[in-house]
């Protein structure tokens, strides 16, 4: 008599009544795969497709944050407004687009309407709160963010980085997840330094230049790249990874220096003929930014193509005094602040009386340092006493007009500009 074999899985042996289900082999009788091992090469398998491993969670898309949870461009702005002082038009402009990015990835496929996406240019002197103002977005993203310089870029074949090395950053903040990483926003700070350099495209070879405008142009519009994972030249042997940027959103940066004077052209010789004097007077020389438009931008250097994939355009203004006044001491991480809490932590209360805030405010003008200078100012004003202070009994330190200018006096900043 011969006893009934028992039913088991063919791979870890666990009975029928151990498992869910034994699937029976379609071929060979009596051979079963049990589905928890059904289970474990699902997940195997995902992982060596380098997708994400949870199957009881959204798999693709739905790892989305929902709309709901998304701010509003208002409460987007409202929260650049603690942190970057004026800019209201550049800030209004990158809620939106932010915004925006999340309905694109969130849209329904297959209707005939497809939301594409709008790259984003903004164009302002140095030192105006463009880095600024992607950095405290990016605190509040959902999506890997990452900033990268145009100016370390050249063209294929050149010393300096491949075009897709600039996605490198990204892959890397969205943790080698390249699902995450296509859905991610990526700052190009210096745009401008890529700017063709002469009117004639091609007289010299233009390394920096239109070169690698074209390769960036491949990245603007969405194509699959090959992005090195460790980025550079310096790993030969390193397999690429396939990055689909279709659905990344690039914000570019740029001081765009001298644009003003494109811009007068421009709008100095639309308005001959027509009698405009007086509108002519009305735009101000400091304000000619206000007016910038693509074509100023393609007669500074960028290639039509390029501007055609930077849709929306937009500005930052110069500081001005009260600006700087208030960069001083408004945004929450303001420069005053961080000062009062380095004494705090001594016990020490320290006080910048108005006067003082003047006086740096200034100093910044007339050593024409604008925001990034504020802090170099004040650091040298606080040296000294932050090397005292704590070594004695003081409880209250006020920073007066005198006490910055006599530091001031003392460091290189005055020879500097006496010299
Ligand atoms: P850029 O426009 O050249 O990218 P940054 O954003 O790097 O300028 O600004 C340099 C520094 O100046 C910032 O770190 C910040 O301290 C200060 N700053 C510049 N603009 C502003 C602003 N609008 N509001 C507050 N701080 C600012």
């Amino acid at each position: 008599m011969t006893k009934k074999k028992i039913e088991s899985c063919a791979f870890c042996g666990r009975k029928a009544t151990e498992t869910e289900v034994l699937i029976p082999s379609a071929i060979t009788p009596g051979v079963y795969l049990c589905s928890d091992c059904a289970d474990s090469i699902h997940d195997i398998l995902q992982e060596y497709r380098g997708e994400s491993s949870s199957r009881k969670g959204a798999r693709h898309d739905n790892a989305m944050p929902a709309l709901e949870s998304i701010p509003k461009p208002r409460e987007i702005k409202e929260y650049l407004d603690q942190y970057v002082i004026g800019q209201d038009s550049a800030k209004r402009y990158l809620s939106v687009a932010v915004y925006n990015h999340y309905k694109r990835l969130q849209q329904p496929q297959g209707d005939d309407v497809d939301i594409e996406k709008s790259n984003i240019v903004l164009v302002g002197p140095t030192g105006t709160g463009k880095t600024l103002l992607a950095k405290t977005i990016a605190r509040l993203l959902k999506v890997p963010f990452t900033i990268v310089d145009a100016t370390v870029l050249t063209q294929a074949g050149y010393v300096g980085e491949d075009i897709e090395s600039l996605l490198t950053r990204l892959l890397q903040v969205a943790d080698y997840d390249v699902e995450k990483a296509q859905k991610g926003i990526v700052f190009i700070d210096e745009i401008d330094k890529i700017a063709r350099k002469g009117d004639n495209p091609s007289i010299t070879r233009d390394v920096s230049g239109e070169g690698v405008q074209q390769g960036l142009l491949k990245l603007l519009e969405g194509s699959v790249v090959n992005v090195p994972p460790q980025g550079g030249r310096k790993h030969p042997e390193q397999r690429m990874i396939a990055v689909d940027t279709k659905n990344i959103l690039f914000i570019c940066g740029g001081a765009f220096d001298g644009i003003e004077r494109k811009i007068a052209q421009r709008l100095n010789t639309h308005t001959v003929g027509y009698g405009t004097d007086a509108a002519r007077r009305r735009i101000n020389a400091d304000s000619y930014l206000n007016y910038v438009a693509p074509q100023d931008l393609k007669s500074f250097g960028l290639i039509p193509e390029i501007i055609g994939r930077l849709p929306i355009l937009t500005h930052l203004e110069p500081l001005d005094r009260d600006a700087l006044r208030r960069v001083l001491t408004e945004p929450k991480n303001a420069i005053t602040r961080q000062y009062e809490k380095l004494f705090a932590m001594d016990g020490v209360k320290l006080n910048f009386t108005p006067e003082a805030l003047d006086t740096i405010v200034d100093k910044a003008i007339e050593y024409k340092l604008g925001a990034r200078g504020l802090r170099a100012i004040v650091e040298t004003v606080m040296i000294d006493a932050m090397f005292d202070i704590p070594s004695t009994a003081d409880k209250e330190f006020d920073v007066t007009a005198d006490y910055v200018r006599a530091k001031l006096q003392q460091s290189h900043y005055e020879l500097n500009s006496q010299s």
